[in-house]
């Protein structure tokens, strides 16, 4: 068991939550090194085992310390990224170059000349005028590089309207409209400095019904047969992008292979009725790896009870440490650690300290009655959390732990305020 209740207090993978707490501070990020390798036991029973010439990219973004990228590359995952930072960070710990694949809407000149002289495995190339850019870069570098093209499959999804991409109208993908698609397509095929591999989507995220994937592989398929019959060159690779749903609060988890069985025998199915064999699939799921195996451990501050209104629990973190419920309306849980035993016999709102009136992480919770001092712990804050964290009112990045079987790993520390500041300069004439 991940999650114990010993002695009133919440053990996280056998570490007591309100001793890390106290030894790192807070807030503090903790994820379970145990629940991350059983997502990716997940990953091979369901998928890389369960079918040849498939590969996992891990999208990093979702959570893209050094320390995380370290233990894809040695679990044999690949690595989805989508910026030079995330680039860097791969490169900083070795991540080995042909299991790095480079997304993003609008990746600069230095970045895709990175990824080129370092020989990233895949680029997914998000625009007409991107490929002109690589091959530029390929031919000055004299290096070749594989790319795929990021398609707008032009399906909706049932999820926030901010992680919806897969529909048409989206900043993300190239649109499949006739006269924009195939000269996009014959310009890679004939290209002397791009090896041209393949095509993938990405319909969205925190999904929880494979209806969108499914939607959007036939409309793939369609134009791998397309591009079949009109340029005689076979689709060598697909990626069917990430978005699988996990629990936040009582959200039906579903397992992985609900949506990648479907998927799969689709694939198998069409390319058995052709007589061809099938391409490599890919998939690149983020948040299913991490988001439930973080935590958010915080301190309670002030506490102010407004009569017949609402009572306001503050915390030491907020919106700088998790954005989301502030940006999507995403919904958390979360316990007092170290009240586990008692009844929850009270009602409140677990609020910021940031000067924000939307920053509230838990709206109406049950809880034991809270007092100053009181460590509250906030569930699945794995994914997006640290990722998308941010130095507002000058709050510093909380440190991140990794925990296992009772052992905790400082795997990021807590900014200070002289880091936060490292890069800051007052013109000598201020002064
Ligand atoms: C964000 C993203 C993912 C991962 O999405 P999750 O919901 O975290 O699984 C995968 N692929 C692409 C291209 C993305 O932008």
């Amino acid at each position: 068991m991940i999650y114990e209740e010993k002695g009133g207090r919440l053990h996280f993978d056998g570490c007591d939550t309100v001793s890390l707490a106290k030894k790192y501070g807070t807030p503090l990020y903790v994820y379970s090194l145990t629940d991350i390798q059983n997502r990716i036991a997940e990953l091979r029973d369901d998928f890389l085992d369960k079918y040849d010439n498939t590969r996992v990219a891990y999208a990093a973004k979702a959570f893209s310390t050094s320390a995380m990228l370290k233990l894809i590359d040695k679990e044999g995952l690949s690595v989805d990224v989508v910026s030079g930072g995330e680039l860097y960070t791969a490169i900083s710990v070795g991540f080995p170059a042909e299991r790095i694949e480079f997304n993003g809407n609008n990746k600069l000149y230095e970045e895709l000349l990175l990824a080129i002289e370092y020989g990233v495995g895949r680029i997914i190339v998000d625009g007409i005028e991107e490929l002109q850019i690589i091959e530029g870069i390929c031919e000055v570098t004299g290096k070749k590089t594989n790319i795929m093209y990021r398609v707008t499959p032009g399906v909706k999804s049932e999820t926030h309207e901010y992680i919806t991409t897969g529909k048409k109208d989206s900043k993300f993908g190239i649109p499949l409209d006739e006269e924009v698609f195939y000269p996009a397509v014959e310009d890679a095929i004939r290209s002397p400095w791009v090896n041209f591999i393949g095509l993938h989507f990405h319909v969205g995220s925190q999904l929880f019904d494979n209806g969108s994937h499914l939607g959007a592989l036939d409309v793939l398929l369609h134009h791998v047969d397309e591009i079949r019959n009109r340029f005689s060159f076979e689709i060598r690779e697909i990626n069917l992008g990430g978005g699988f749903g996990i629990r936040y609060t009582d959200e039906p988890r579903r397992p992985l292979s609900y949506f990648t069985d479907p998927l799969m025998d689709r694939i198998k199915g069409h390319y058995k009725e052709l007589g061809l064999d099938r391409p490599t699939v890919v998939i690149e799921p983020g948040r299913s790896i991490v988001g439930e195996a973080g935590i958010t451990l915080y301190t309670v501050g002030n506490i102010k009870d407004i009569e017949g209104v609402r009572k306001y629990v503050s915390v030491d973190g907020g919106m700088t440490d998790n954005i989301r419920p502030a940006l999507y309306q995403a919904r958390y849980t979360g316990v007092i650690a170290n009240k586990m035993d008692l009844g929850k016999d009270d009602k409140v709102t677990i609020c910021g300290k940031c000067c924000e009136s939307g920053d509230i992480l838990i709206k109406d919770i049950n809880v034991p009655s809270p007092e100053s001092g009181d460590v509250i712990c906030v569930f699945s804050t794995g994914a997006y959390g640290h990722s998308m964290a941010s130095n507002y009112n000058k709050n510093p990045i909380p440190a991140v732990v990794f925990v296992k079987e009772g052992k905790d790993y400082l795997v990021v520390k807590r900014q200070t305020y002289q880091d936060m500041l490292r890069n800051e300069i007052v013109p000598s004439w201020m002064i």
